[in-house]
């Protein structure tokens, strides 16, 4: 794609907006950006962006503004469905995300992975053992580095390693991972996607360019994930923490196991007993990670070390301090349902968990089992509080907190020496905090003080 004299509008002006219309410019396009934030709001980005010469609409979108381009490029950010970018698609001007951008300059190839739960965490892990194994790595995409800040690194040898989005993914047309990983789907943002069903076809798309010369690798404990194989061209790997598979990985007698073919001698990976992140759920990411890394030509070994060397990214399921006998642990990344009912179940009992924020528009009627058997109270907070509490009346003792300085204050009074306060709240930050880092932050810093210290070091 020749991207000189080309009209683009970048919409939306967050990190992979704004590294996205850099890279424009720096190709020879002619750049505008458009955000709804006003020129005050962007103090910060404008200069530097007028200073490259890309010109800057704040404080909402033109219809003009969107007319007069080749291309337009949105930020993840920014729902597809707006007036002015339905209109401008029903013109037929093309209309993608950062992530198609980029993929259509990256060189080498990709392994991309998805998912509503475990994305970070397994891309972590990809990146670290295909580094392990030597092999030129690259990091990026919904995990904080934009995926066009990797171009100029990449070369034919490379393999990015990605983490996509549901929201990334709607917005692809011809973005062709070599490997792509779906790790579970479960309801997650159905405030913006409308249904499971809109939102699992939105993670689907990222096997959609695939032919058979490239890979698939599924969880097949994951019903709408399996179900995924049926619509795919590429070569289905499975991965399951429950039984053995044709071809993938699973666990046999305490150990991660491999096989690559159905008939093929299964290869021993490492012991379950050397992976040192907490829950089910990270034996699954490790297990995706292991046939994810496999396909790309990592040994064993390497998967071995890196693994036992991985330590748990931080806000999910951070282990943050031992007070008073108490363990706390930090899973402010649990922003839906799905993944708090993995951190529940990461503990056997005694557990004093702070839920609520913002509302995704899932029940919590699914935690109801879980609680009932392992959790000894919920502290609620945030503007989600009133459903929490009217859903899951009469399973567990609530109590309404209001805020995260109160549910710790109060779960802190209340737990006994053994047990564990969890914060792996189940809804969005944005009601009260800037986003889930800064949410758990504050909770790392709120146990530092009941330890009798300012801040807690690591935040
Ligand atoms: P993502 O990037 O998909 O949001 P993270 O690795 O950041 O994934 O984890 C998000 C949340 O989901 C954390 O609370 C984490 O403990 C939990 N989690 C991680 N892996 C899984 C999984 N495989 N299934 C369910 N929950 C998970």
């Amino acid at each position: 794609m020749d991207l000189k004299g080309k009209k683009v509008l970048v919409v939306g002006l967050g990190k992979s907006g704004l590294a996205a219309a850099l890279f424009l410019r720096r190709r020879g396009a002619q750049v505008t950006v458009s955000d709804i934030r006003s020129a005050e709001a962007l103090a910060k980005e404008i200069p530097a962006l007028i200073e490259e010469g890309i010109m800057v609409e704040a404080g909402g979108h033109g219809l003009l503004t969107f007319r007069r381009q080749d291309l337009i490029v949105v930020s993840p950010g920014v729902p597809l469905d707006t007036p002015e970018l339905a209109q401008v698609k029903s013109f037929g001007l093309p209309v993608i995300g950062e992530l198609e951008l980029a993929a259509r300059f990256l060189k080498g190839r990709m392994l991309a992975i998805t998912g509503s739960n475990g994305k970070t965490t397994t891309t972590a892990l990809v990146g670290e053992i295909l580094l392990k194994a030597g092999i030129p790595t690259l990091v990026g995409g919904n995990i904080g580095v934009p995926v066009v800040a990797l171009i100029d690194q990449s070369t034919d040898e490379t393999w990015s390693v990605l983490e996509v989005s549901s929201f990334q993914l709607e917005s692809t047309d011809q973005f062709h991972p070599s490997i792509a990983v779906i790790l579970n789907i479960t309801p997650d943002h159905l405030d913006r996607h409308g249904s499971l069903e809109n939102y699992a076809l939105a993670k689907e798309r990222i096997f959609a360019a695939q032919t058979a010369e490239d890979c698939l690798v599924l969880n097949a404990d994951n019903e709408r994930a399996a179900e995924a194989a049926s619509r795919s061209a590429a070569k289905v790997y499975w991965f399951s923490i429950e039984h053995p598979v044709e071809r993938g990985a699973w666990l046999e007698d305490g150990t991660v196991v491999y096989r690559p073919q159905k008939d093929a001698a299964t290869e021993t990976v490492m012991p379950l007993s050397g992976i040192p992140l907490k829950g089910a759920h990270n034996v699954e990411n490790v297990l995706a990670a292991v046939v994810a890394a496999r396909l790309a030509g990592a040994p064993a070994d390497a998967i071995r070390q890196a693994v036992e060397s991985f330590q748990a990214v931080e806000h999910r399921l951070e282990f943050v301090a031992t007070v008073n006998g108490v363990e706390y642990y930090n899973d402010s990344k649990a922003t839906n349902v799905d993944a708090t009912a993995k951190a529940v179940a990461a503990f056997d009992s005694g557990i004093h968990l702070i839920l609520g924020g913002k509302d995704k528009g899932s029940p919590y009627t699914v935690l109801a089992p879980l609680l009932r058997a392992r959790v000894r109270a919920v502290y609620t907070i945030g503007s989600a509080a009133a459903k929490i509490e009217s859903e899951l009346r009469g399973v567990v003792s609530i109590l309404s907190c209001q805020t995260l300085d109160n549910a710790v204050s109060a779960a802190a009074s209340a737990a006994r020496p053994g047990e564990v306060v969890l914060l792996a709240p189940a809804c969005s930050s944005f009601d009260q905090f800037e986003n889930y880092e800064h949410r758990g932050r504050v909770f790392k810093e709120l146990v530092g003080e009941r330890r009798g210290q300012k801040a807690w070091p690591n935040s």
